[in-house]
């Protein structure tokens, strides 16, 4: 089998590796229906945090079973699934408290951007689809394994209500699925923090009211401009540096909630602002797997499309160019087909 592997800087390739084999009983091997290149892995290949040798790519996944193991109960032959970036048994404690991705048992999803993947934990990772999906459905389901569900945490770990102001920073396939569940959550007002014009047209498309291209200083000004002095009640940051979190935490309101999915990248926080500020701050890696039954749910009544933020579909053995157009911003995000 061939898949994608990542060298080092700027340096991936698709070549042979082994095959996925049940190692565990509460495995799954699935067939991969779909996959594709996640911001979060442009950090390792931008060379910000480096691999330390050749490393199988790729965590967002569905596709169809194609083999269990002897203590897989719910999960059959045949079905068509999603799963999140992280397995989890879905049974302890913090995964009954809604945080899968805190699972006592977890194990990271290796190797997805191929045309066979292993699941560890099937039971509790895998949830299946109704039916067989149409084509035309793949792409907003593949979105649900990690940036629609990242998305959607950004939005409640935010808080958002009906009528809630909403301030987005970050224009990558998160923050405008951000927009789209603020939106799906009631959100009165949604002001999307963005200045490259094809990404402010799908985040009005997704929902947003405003768009507010400062950034810096001057982004936490503009949404104070926009709310009477007072700031978003509801903040998604979905980038992870320095200045967007802080460009973040300083246009909330007092007593407003940051929800930050955008994973840390040299971020450091001053207490005493912090202190002043009244912010509340809840974030980490998105429980993807909390959210599935509902977002599945959403994709299968054509009630949300977040598979629009797919601006690029490739062969599986064009993994390159798909990492190069994220990385230069030619694309969104890229969808592989094996
Ligand atoms: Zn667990």
């Amino acid at each position: 089998m061939r898949g994608a592997i990542l060298y080092g800087k700027d340096d991936v390739r698709f070549e042979e590796r082994a095959k996925p084999a049940i190692l565990k009983p509460t495995d799954a091997i699935i067939r991969i229906s779909a996959t594709c290149v996640c911001g979060s892995d442009l950090w390792s290949y931008r060379g910000i945090s480096p691999v330390s040798g050749p490393t199988p790519m790729g965590h967002e996944y569905c596709g169809i079973v194609e083999e269990v193991g002897s203590a897989v109960t719910s999960v059959r032959l045949g079905q068509f699934v999603i799963g999140s970036f992280f397995a989890s048994d879905n049974t302890c404690p913090n995964c009954r408290a809604g945080y899968q991705t805190s699972c006592q048992h977890r194990e990271s999803i290796v190797g997805a951007q191929a045309p066979l993947l292993r699941v560890p934990l099937a039971d509790g990772t895998l949830v299946a689809t109704p039916d067989i999906p149409s084509n035309d459905l793949i792409p907003s389901l593949l979105a649900l394994s990690d940036v629609m569900g990242t998305g959607w945490f950004a939005a409640d770990a935010a808080g958002v209500k009906p009528g809630s102001t909403v301030a987005v920073v970050g224009d990558g396939a998160v923050g405008l699925l951000g927009v789209l569940s603020a939106g799906q959550m009631g959100a009165g007002r949604i002001i999307a923090m963005s200045r490259h014009e094809t990404r402010q047209r799908l985040a009005r498309e997704f929902g947003a009211t405003d768009i507010v291209t400062e950034r810096g200083d001057e982004g936490p000004a503009r949404i104070k401009d926009l709310t009477r002095g007072i700031g978003a009640d509801a903040v998604l940051e979905c980038v992870g540096t320095q200045e967007s979190m802080m460009q973040a935490i300083r246009s909330t309101r007092a007593g407003g909630f940051v929800g930050y999915v955008g994973v840390p990248h040299g971020v450091e926080l001053n207490g005493e602002e912090l202190f002043y500020s009244h912010v509340h701050l809840h974030g980490g890696p998105a429980p993807v797997r909390r959210f599935l039954p509902e977002l599945i749910g959403l994709v299968w009544n054509r009630k949300i499309n977040p598979g629009k933020v797919f601006d690029l579909t490739l062969p599986l053995d064009q993994v390159a160019e798909g990492y190069r157009a994220m990385d230069e911003r030619r694309a969104i995000k890229t969808m592989l087909l094996p």
